[in-house]
């Protein structure tokens, strides 16, 4: 059997390997358009903090262990740019515009998704930069020692802009933020929001609010940008990097004819099988149903991409596998505090058809009497009708990262508020006090419910 699989990163490389064991004599082809495969885009934040860091520290397996260990025919420098279905062939160009068409038994398509740049005068200046693949990091990097960067500005306030703005704040350059909304993370409530509004500001990040880009332009040739924003403010900077959000790489799978999900993402079924049985799609590229709702959502992350990619590989090699999707579990940090979620939020619960109620608390990361303790802030949301649990944010300076690993758990087991009150949580002075943050939220919840 022959497995092609478009795309080399997390998701396709996952499917390729896990394939290979599973099955050695599976012939596997992956079709990788940079030079670049499995590698850790999460780190890059981190990296570009530390000028001395090479980006390929962030490769997880070379290319050459793939091909010479592992036994896949791995092909970088070559894009597929058509599915033909009928044939059951792909056609694609080498990075030397050579035409190539190669025929499959069962396709995969991993091709991930691409960031959004303004469509604005200027975008496309070189100081204008986006950080999705390490190419994109290396591009920072380089434009970062090749010309003085004392100022940047972030055209957005989600994850990956939070995270740069951390990064760049190590590297001592004065960070300004911008968004065309009044608020920062508007999913959440404001009390959690204004903990990180604090501590950027603190840090010394200016946020800059109802400020939407409108123009870009050079003061002179590598000296800097003038950027005008919606709220009629005007910056200087010496850098831009765009973190507006992705889109889904999808537009060959619609050309091809197979259904497409929510925010054009392709539409998948528990087995990663797309609208035709012998197409899967895994990772940024693709959907997942929501394990709370039962709905399709797009929620891009590097958990669900690796493990759709082996699930695909179990599929293919005949192992009947399902795997159920995601509760949008997520964390980051922001300079000292980490912030996390898991579950839905109060719009995305009404959207659902739940009636949502929730509650905000305060509480801390240690023992009453313990040193060092640190406030720890969570909204916690259940519904009324059912006495459910439905989401959990979470906002502090420890103890947060792993603790929203519980909460998820409880909304794979579809418990009920009740039902989580009564888990069994670990308890130690240095970590907790003795009824966990999050017991006290479920508390304070059930009353509501
Ligand atoms: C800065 C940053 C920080 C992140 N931090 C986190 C985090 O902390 N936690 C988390 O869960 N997730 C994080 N993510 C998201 C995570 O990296 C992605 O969810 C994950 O990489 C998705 O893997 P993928 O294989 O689906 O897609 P990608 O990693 O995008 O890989 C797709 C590959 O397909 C190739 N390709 C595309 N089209 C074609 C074509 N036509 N022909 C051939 N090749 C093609 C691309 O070149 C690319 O190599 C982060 C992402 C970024 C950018």
């Amino acid at each position: 059997m022959r497995f092609v699989i478009i795309g080399g990163d997390a998701a396709g490389m996952s499917a390729a390997s896990k394939a290979k064991r599973n099955d050695p004599a599976i012939d596997v082809i992956v079709f990788e358009m940079t030079q670049d495969v499995s590698y850790s885009a999460c780190g890059m934040p981190y990296n570009i903090a530390e000028p001395g860091r090479d980006m390929d520290d962030l490769v997880v397996r070379k290319a050459e262990v793939f091909m010479e260990k592992q036994n896949i025919d791995l092909r970088r420098g070559h894009m597929v740019t058509a599915i033909d279905r009928g044939a059951k062939k792909v056609h694609g160009k080498k990075s030397d515009n050579e035409p190539f068409e190669v025929e499959y038994d069962k396709l995969l398509i991993a091709t991930g998704a691409s960031p959004r740049k303004p469509d604005i005068p200027g975008a496309d200046l070189p100081g204008v930069l986006t950080l999705k693949s390490l190419e994109d990091g290396r591009r920072i990097k380089d434009y970062m020692a090749s010309h003085p960067v004392n100022k940047a500005l972030i055209l957005g306030m989600g994850y990956i802009g939070l995270e740069m703005a951390e990064s760049l704040t190590h590297r001592n350059i004065s960070v300004h933020m911008a968004k065309p909304g009044p608020k920062l993370l508007p999913w959440t409530v404001e009390t959690l929001g204004d903990m990180v509004k604090d501590e950027l500001e603190s840090k010394g990040v200016t946020l800059h609010f109802d400020a939407q880009a409108t123009r870009i332009e050079e003061i002179s040739v590598g000296y800097g940008m003038k950027v005008a924003l919606s709220n009629n403010e005007e910056l200087q900077c010496d850098m831009i990097i765009v973190g507006i959000g992705i889109v889904p790489n999808s537009r060959m799978a619609r050309d091809a004819g197979l259904e497409l999900g929510p925010s054009g993402s392709i539409a998948v079924d528990k087995a990663m099988r797309t609208s035709d049985p012998d197409i899967y799609a895994a990772g940024d590229c693709a959907d997942a149903f929501h394990v709370v709702t039962g709905e399709r959502v797009w929620i891009p992350l590097g958990l669900r991409a690796n493990r759709a990619g082996w699930a695909v590989a179990d599929h293919i090699t005949g192992e009947d596998v399902e795997i159920p999707g995601v509760v949008g579990t997520a964390v980051f940090k922001v300079l000292d505090l980490e912030v996390a979620r898991t579950g839905l939020t109060m719009k995305e619960a009404e959207q659902a058809g739940f009636k949502p109620v929730q509650n905000d608390i305060k509480s801390r990361s240690r023992a009453h009497a313990h040193p060092g303790a640190e406030r720890i802030l969570i909204n916690m949301l259940g519904d009324a009708d059912t006495g459910k649990l439905l989401g959990v944010h979470m906002v502090g300076k420890e103890g947060v990262a792993h603790r929203i690993n519980a909460p998820a758990v409880a909304l794979h087991a579809g418990m009920t508020i009740a039902e989580f009150l009564q888990c069994d949580t670990a308890y130690a002075p240095p970590f907790s006090p003795v009824w966990d943050p999050l017991l006290i939220a479920a508390n304070e919840l059930i009353k509501k419910v």
